[in-house]
């Protein structure tokens, strides 16, 4: 149902992401994958991409910590394959230290990334979107938009301010046929939270099993990972007909974490 739309789905290459980028081409849609990784495997997955969608897939390189490279960026895709219709802000990075010892460019690249990328994508898509007057803005957000964990300043900052990020736009755009929404996953399985456990290891003074069991999934209920898959069917969900008076949400997908 998304052929003939055009997605940008920021830090592709890997996660969820990546699942993104996937659902929304099995559904038709020109996908541009973005992120870092290794040549060779990106321009695999882009091929496979394109394979899956029928229409084309390009590769962009944009680091999501500089706003010049998010512009030229949206404006590519716009040359290339028209739109951008969909954009899924997910770009993230994680860093784990208390605040009293948090090292200042870990807290810049943090906002950068995981904050302001996501609104420098908006201002660069959003005339694209009014032009054709329908649009879809998905941000990966996190159970960590609503509530803190200790050692996560940068995070838990970055993904409250994206939420609200994500609240005003939805407000700017509400009669221009373009919804503006987050969904914040619980744990996911995926690199991002596998890198983290050495960190919380040390911060904590604790065996790999017990930071599984205890430290990431002791806030789900479920006692389950949530999946890519899982939170990219739901962002397919949000750009059908069906969803468009979804806006200005926070969704949440956390097996339970933020109901306690
Ligand atoms: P991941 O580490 O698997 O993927 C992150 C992606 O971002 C990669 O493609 C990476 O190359 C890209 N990236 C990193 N820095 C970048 C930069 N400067 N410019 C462009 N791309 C960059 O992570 P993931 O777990 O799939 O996380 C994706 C999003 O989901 C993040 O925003 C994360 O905060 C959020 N999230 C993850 C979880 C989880 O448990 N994994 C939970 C809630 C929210």
């Amino acid at each position: 149902f998304l052929r003939g739309k055009t997605a940008i789905v920021t830090g592709s290459t890997s996660g969820i992401g990546l699942a993104c980028a996937r659902a929304l081409a099995a559904e038709g849609a020109a996908v541009v994958i973005n992120g870092f990784g290794e040549a060779a495997a990106i321009d695999a997955e882009r091929e496979k991409l394109a394979g899956l969608s029928g229409a084309a897939a390009l590769y962009d390189p944009a680091d999501m910590t500089r706003p010049e490279e998010i512009a030229r960026l949206v404006q590519r895709a716009h040359d290339e394959l028209g739109g951008p219709d969909i954009i899924v802000n997910n770009a993230g990075v994680q860093f784990v230290s208390q605040v009293a010892e948090f090292p200042n460019e870990k807290w810049d690249a943090i906002l950068a990334i995981n904050l302001s990328s996501p609104f420098h994508m908006m201002k660069a898509a959003i005339p694209f979107m009014r032009e054709r007057k329908w649009g879809r803005i998905i941000s990966t957000a996190s159970a960590h938009s609503l509530v803190a964990s200790p050692n996560k300043a940068a995070y838990v900052a970055a993904k409250h301010g994206l939420s609200g990020l994500t609240k005003t736009v939805a407000l700017e755009v509400a009669r221009d046929g373009i919804t503006a929404n987050c969904i914040s996953p619980g744990y996911v399985w995926t690199p991002l939270v596998e890198n983290q456990i050495p960190d919380t290891m040390k911060a904590r003074g604790l065996t790999r099993e017990q930071v599984m069991n205890d430290v990431l999934l002791a806030a789900q209920p479920t006692k389950e990972f949530v999946t890519p898959e899982q939170v990219a069917a739901f962002a397919v969900f949000l750009c059908r007909e069906e969803a468009k008076a979804i806006t200005g949400a926070n969704l949440s997908m956390d097996g339970g974490w933020t109901a306690a």
